[in-house]
């Protein structure tokens, strides 16, 4: 009888100090100053991977990074993305024209996930509104940057993407192919 009345004294005090807590806090807040940030005068500084307008960024040797896969314009969940591809003669691809309608985009960052080679790139630059909805099209000269963004040291080529010259298995560390037919039971 005597634990049982102990337990209910023990949660009626947690229960009343919790109550107190709560009309402390809402007590403290009614006698704060308010906080009133007054746009545009005032402006937040957005964390780096705020995401607003997006950007298309050079490798660290100034070359253009979009390889024209289409990655980014597949994930896009509005279809606001399309390009061309097209190839130069050192096998390298690239995108001849690339646009992106911003009057549809959702900001959702889902574009620069799938790029692997981190040319497409949200930023926190969210000031580019316009009455005029057609000026929010925006084609690929409106786009590229002159630097990297975010990672400014990548460079996809270094790892991937020329087209292979040569015959299979002569490149450096590269094994010669498998014979699938040998495999075979
Ligand atoms: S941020 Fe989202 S909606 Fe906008 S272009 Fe990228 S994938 Fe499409
Ligand atoms: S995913 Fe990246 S590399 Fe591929 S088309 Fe889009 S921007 Fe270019």
């Amino acid at each position: 009888m005597n634990q049982q009345r102990g337990n209910f004294l023990q949660v009626f005090f947690r229960a009343v100090t919790g109550l107190v807590d709560s009309f402390a806090i809402v007590l403290l807040h009614l006698f704060r100053r308010p906080i009133t940030e007054e746009y545009p005068e005032f402006k937040r500084v957005l964390p780096a991977r705020a995401r607003a307008r997006i950007i298309l960024t050079r490798d660290p040797e100034g070359e253009e990074r979009c390889v024209a896969c289409f990655l980014c314009s597949a994930v896009c969940p509005v279809s606001c993305i399309s390009m061309v591809a097209a190839e130069r003669e050192d096998g390298r691809r690239w995108a001849p024209w690339f646009r992106i309608n911003f009057a549809r985009c959702i900001y959702c960052g889902l574009c620069e996930e799938a790029c692997p080679t981190l040319a497409i790139q949200l930023t926190p630059h969210f000031e580019f509104c316009e009455y005029d909805i057609l000026t929010l099209v925006a084609e690929k000269e409106d786009l590229l940057v002159d630097h990297g963004g975010k990672n400014r040291e990548y460079n996809f080529y270094r790892h991937a993407g020329v087209a292979m010259v040569g015959a299979k298995g002569t490149h450096a560390s590269e094994a010669p192919p498998v014979d699938l037919k040998s495999n075979m039971p």
